[in-house]
């Protein structure tokens, strides 16, 4: 059967993991995020997991080998094989090139591409506060009653050690980078570009309007 393929693809902070969310809920899709498989294997501390800290922690990117065999196992799952959102994935031209080879010749690619720009990134990003309990919070856009300790369970707040600004703007350089690539390519069916800088029931309605129409040509054909 033919698959849409959605690629979420924005810079850190710019919520494409939420929208990744919503609109997975509108189409009853999976997600596949690299982000998330790889933090669930750090906190299962598996061998894998213990691999890939260091480099996480530092913003820089694991090898594609490792991450494409992630993807590669979670595309072959039952509930993916009537269509994905990949969130995070590809992040360079060598991952787009794993991706087209291991998905079937009748997959259609749909990049999704949220545009926010950096300074945006980076007062959204190190704004950012987390509770061990696994509660998010921003010092701006979503405070805690008490400054610094969780509403929910009362632990003081931490800001994840990605997020702290210097390794912020070395994830920016590596988007940026990755980019440029990926726009590159000539394998997307459509490449939609969304203003990120919306309230995000905003980013959500323009990311499904442009998916919709895709449904729509789909029932004429
Ligand atoms: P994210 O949650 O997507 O921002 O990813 C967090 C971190 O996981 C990144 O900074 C990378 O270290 C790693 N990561 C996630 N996805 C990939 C990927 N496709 N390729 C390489 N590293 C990744």
């Amino acid at each position: 059967m033919a698959r849409n393929i959605f690629l979420m693809f924005g810079p850190p902070g710019s919520g494409k993991g939420t929208q990744s969310e919503m609109l997975a809920k509108a189409l009853n899709l999976p997600i596949i995020s690299t982000g998330d498989l790889l933090r669930e294997e750090r906190r299962a501390g598996t061998e894998l997991g213990k691999q890939v800290e260091a480099i996480m922690d530092r913003g820089d990117l694991v090898s594609n080998e490792l991450v494409i065999k992630l993807v590669a196992q979670r595309l072959n799952d039952e509930d993916s094989q009537e269509g994905v959102i990949l969130d995070g994935f590809p992040r360079n031209q060598e991952q787009l090139a794993d991706l087209l080879r291991i998905i079937r010749e009748t997959d259609a690619l749909y990049l999704i591409h949220v545009d926010v720009d950096d300074e945006v990134v980076l007062e959204r990003i190190t704004g950012r506060r987390v509770c061990a309990c696994g509660a998010n919070y921003h010092i701006k856009y979503k405070p805690t009653q008490k400054e610094g300790y969780c509403d929910k369970c009362g632990a003081e707040l931490e800001i994840r050690k990605d997020d702290q600004p210097e390794v912020v703007k070395n994830r920016l350089v590596k988007y940026h980078e990755a980019l440029q690539g990926i726009l590159n390519s000539n394998k997307f069916k459509q490449v939609i570009k969304i203003n990120g800088q919306q309230s995000i029931p905003e980013v959500h309605n323009d990311i499904l309007e442009e998916v919709e129409k895709i449904n729509n040509y789909e029932d004429i054909d």
